[in-house]
C-alpha cells in the first residue's frame, strides 16, 4: 500500500506531467471507481477543465483544475500510466483521461479499491473525506496539546491512535513502527498514558521520517519510466519494520514483532517502554 512519502512522489511525478493540460474527455469501465459524483456528472463535468496543479492531503492526491477539485486515493494498488491511442487498454485500467497533448492518463488499479471523486472547489474541504482527515504532519497545528486533547481518553494502544487517520493523517504502518522506535515508546503502551515529552518526540520524528522518505522518493523520479506507471515506490532505511528477529540498532536484542490492532508491529522490548 503506497504510504504519504510514495504519494507525495506520485504528486510530483503528475505534476511535472499535467501541468496546464486540459482534460478533453474522460471514459470510465469501472465506475465504482467513481465515488461521487454519479460516473454522468463526472464526465460531463471534468470535460474541458485545465489541470493548474496537483496537490496532496494525507494520501489524496488531488487534481486542481479550473472549477472542481479531483481527489483521488490510490488505496492498495492504483496507479497512473500515460499511454497514447495506440496503446490496447488493460483490463485493470479503469479510468482514463484524454489529455489535450494526445496522451492518456490512464488510471490503473488490479484490486479496484481505488476512489475519485470530483468536487466544486469551494465546498472540497468542508465535506468527506477530505473534512474527516486530522492534520497535515507538517501543521503547524500539530502541537503537543492537539496531541494531549485528541489521546486525553484513549486507552488503546498508541501504535493504533498513530494511524487514526481522523488525528494526523499520512503515518501508515511502517512509519508509526520506526517513530516509534525513535521515540523509545512501546507500541502497547496506552495512548493516554504518553507523556507530553514523548508526544514531542512523536511528532518530531514524524516529521523526520516522513521528510527523509519523501527526499527519497524525490531521488526515484529521476530514474521512474512511463511504462512502469507512477507508484512511487521505493523502500527506505528502516531501523526495526520487517526486522524481526534481527539485533536491534541500539541494544542488539532481537526485535520482536506483534499483531496490534491486527497491523504487523515491530519493536524492541528493551529500548521502548
Ligand atoms: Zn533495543
Amino acid at each position: 500500500m503506497p504510504e504519504l512519502p510514495e504519494v507525495e512522489t506520485v504528486r510530483r511525478s503528475l505534476e511535472k506531467q499535467l501541468k496546464n493540460r486540459t482534460i478533453l474527455n474522460v471514459s470510465v469501465h469501472y465506475s465504482n471507481i467513481i465515488a461521487e459524483p454519479s460516473v454522468e456528472i463526472f464526465k460531463t463535468d471534468i470535460k474541458n477543465q485545465m489541470i493548474h496543479q496537483m496537490k496532496r492531503y494525507g494520501k489524496w492526491l488531488i487534481f486542481e483544475l479550473d472549477q472542481y477539485f479531483l481527489l483521488s486515493h490510490l488505496r492498495m494498488e492504483g496507479k497512473y500510466f500515460f499511454r497514447t491511442k495506440e496503446d490496447p487498454i488493460s483490463k485493470h485500467e479503469h479510468v482514463i483521461f484524454y489529455l489535450d497533448d494526445g496522451r492518456e492518463l490512464r488510471y490503473h488499479d488490479t484490486r479496484k479499491f481505488g476512489r475519485m471523486y470530483l468536487l466544486p472547489k469551494e465546498t472540497a474541504y468542508q465535506v468527506p473525506p477530505l473534512s474527516q482527515l486530522g492534520l497535515e504532519p507538517w501543521s503547524e497545528l500539530l502541537t503537543v496539546s492537539y496531541l494531549k486533547e485528541k489521546y486525553k481518553h484513549k486507552t488503546i494502544p498508541i501504535k493504533t491512535s498513530l494511524l487514526d487517520q481522523s488525528i494526523i493523517v499520512g503515518i501508515g504502518n511502517i512509519y508509526a513502527n520506526e517513530i516509534l522506535f525513535l521515540s523509545h515508546i512501546s507500541p502497547l503502551r496506552k495512548t493516554n498514558r504518553v507523556t507530553k515529552k514523548e508526544l514531542e518526540s512523536i511528532i518530531n520524528y514524524t516529521r523526520k521520517v516522513l521528510k527523509e522518505a519523501i527526499d527519497l522518493g524525490g531521488s526515484t523520479i529521476r530514474s521512474y519510466h512511463p511504462s512502469e506507471g507512477v507508484d512511487g515506490m521505493f523502500q527506505q532505511r528502516l531501523f526495526v519494520h520487517g526486522k524481526e528477529g534481527e539485533p536491534c540498532p541500539i541494544c542488539e536484542k532481537p526485535i520482536r514483532k506483534k499483531f496490534i490492532n491486527g497491523r504487523s508491529s515491530y519493536y524492541c522490548t528493551n529500548c521502548q517502554k
